[in-house]
């Protein structure tokens, strides 16, 4: 038998529910498995949580994380901006409320995203010189004038984060050296300069690398804003966030984070706004994956749970979207009760694929399950249908719906 994460809080108990209904109850309103239902009371106590512990920091959303347009349309009036990473997300930021306010990061822009971000004024986060050069020739063009970021490829790297983004050689962001130079060229141009952003990591669980990153990333601001000398409206720390997927991780303790920037920013002589852009640890947590039980077979004495959806719809959870080491994310058979003492058997989980990478828990503990059955796998509102190949193979496309508590 091999561990798995824990279920998040929201969702453990004998009998899963999800924003007060069970799967069953899901996959009918859906018509069909698989399903991925994102809980929307989850998101908003995170959010929650971040406003008590970060009172006077913005908050992004960075879309890319789950762009489900009904859940973004939820999101959008509850944070302060959206950062989106494309076109196709900035049409939905669009879609959402024409008016968000919306950031554009990510390199390889071409010059139509330009023109539909410029044209939108949408704020656009610079990731070269020569992207520089091109934003403002197009602004010039439309006569309309750009709102433009630097993104700095800072000298600093989160530590212990999931993915690194800075301390390196990197297609993010413009090198801290040369970060001055086009914020420079950008304000003599005449552009809307909207200050600096700087991301340093991904999916970090320990608050002290968190802490430290923060502060160095508030050294290189004020240095850099020094170097201009303008004031940066907006100077947006990145985030990075993790949320505990697998066994023996737990949650970022973000009051703690919250007290350190606070006490950092005291000292600071920026007096821009400061905003912190969260994906996952907004809604990484929301998500439950449904996917019903087709099949139960013994293969040389292991069992073998078969089931409608797999690594096609959650690529991250059979381990194959940047892990080295493949671990079981948290699972849970939905139409089963898992009191504590429930017989429960080991089991591996696997999908449809014709590939023994589709496998969505490997030999786990669970309480005996048959065709009929729903298998729930957690951590799914992150990065799950629109990081995973669900044109590969062909199969059944799945559902997502949005699960909002009925209130009184
Ligand atoms: C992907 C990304 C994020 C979101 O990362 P999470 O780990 O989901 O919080 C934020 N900012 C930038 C620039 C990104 O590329």
């Amino acid at each position: 038998m091999k561990a798995m994460g824990t279920i998040p809080a929201e969702f453990a108990g004998a009998r899963l529910r999800i924003a007060g209904r069970s799967a069953e109850e899901w996959v009918a309103k859906a018509g069909d498995t698989p399903l991925f239902v994102y809980d929307l009371g989850v998101v908003e106590s995170r959010i929650a949580r971040f406003r008590a512990a970060f009172p006077n920091v913005d908050l992004h959303y960075a879309i890319k994380a789950n762009p489900f347009a009904p859940l973004v349309a939820a999101i959008e009036p509850l944070v302060d901006g959206l950062d989106v990473a494309s076109s196709g997300e900035l049409e939905i930021a669009w879609q959402t409320d024409p008016a968000a306010k919306v950031s554009f990061a990510g390199p390889g822009k071409r010059d139509d995203e330009l023109e539909f971000a410029i044209r939108l004024n949408a704020t656009i986060n610079l990731e070269s010189a020569n992207e520089a050069v091109r934003a403002l020739r197009i602004g010039k063009q439309l006569k309309n004038r750009p709102r433009l970021a630097v993104r700095v490829n800072p000298e600093i790297e989160l530590r212990g984060s999931g993915m690194r983004m800075g301390g390196r050689a990197s297609p993010f962001g413009i090198d801290a050296d040369r970060a001055a130079a086009v914020a420079r060229t950008v304000i003599d141009a005449g552009a809307d300069w909207r200050g600096w952003h700087i991301f340093a990591g991904s999916q970090a669980l320990d608050a002290g690398a968190i802490i430290e990153t923060q502060a160095a990333t508030l050294d290189l601001a004020e240095r850099l804003t020094e170097d201009v000398g303008v004031m940066p409206p907006l100077v947006n720390l990145g985030g990075g966030f993790g949320i505990p997927y697998f066994p023996g991780e737990v949650q970022v303790d973000v009051e703690s984070v919250g007290a350190a920037l606070a006490g950092r920013l005291t000292s600071s002589p920026l007096t821009s706004r400061f905003a912190i852009e969260l994906g996952r640890w907004l809604v990484g947590e929301a998500g439950v994956y449904l996917t019903r039980v087709v099949d139960r077979k013994v293969s040389r004495g292991e069992t073998f749970i078969v089931t409608d959806g797999g690594m096609n719809h959650q690529l991250a959870a059979s381990g194959n979207l940047g892990t080295v080491v493949r671990r079981n994310y948290p699972v849970a058979v939905a139409t089963a009760d898992a009191d504590a003492d429930a017989p429960t058997e080991t089991v591996s989980v696997v999908g449809p694929l014709c590939t023994p990478l589709d496998r969505l828990a490997d030999q786990v503990a669970l309480p005996e399950a048959h065709p009929g059955d729903i298998i729930a796998v957690f951590m799914a509102g992150a990065y799950g249908l629109s990081a995973s190949p669900a044109g590969f193979l062909g199969h059944v496309k799945p559902a997502e719906i949005l699960g909002a508590a009925e209130r009184s």
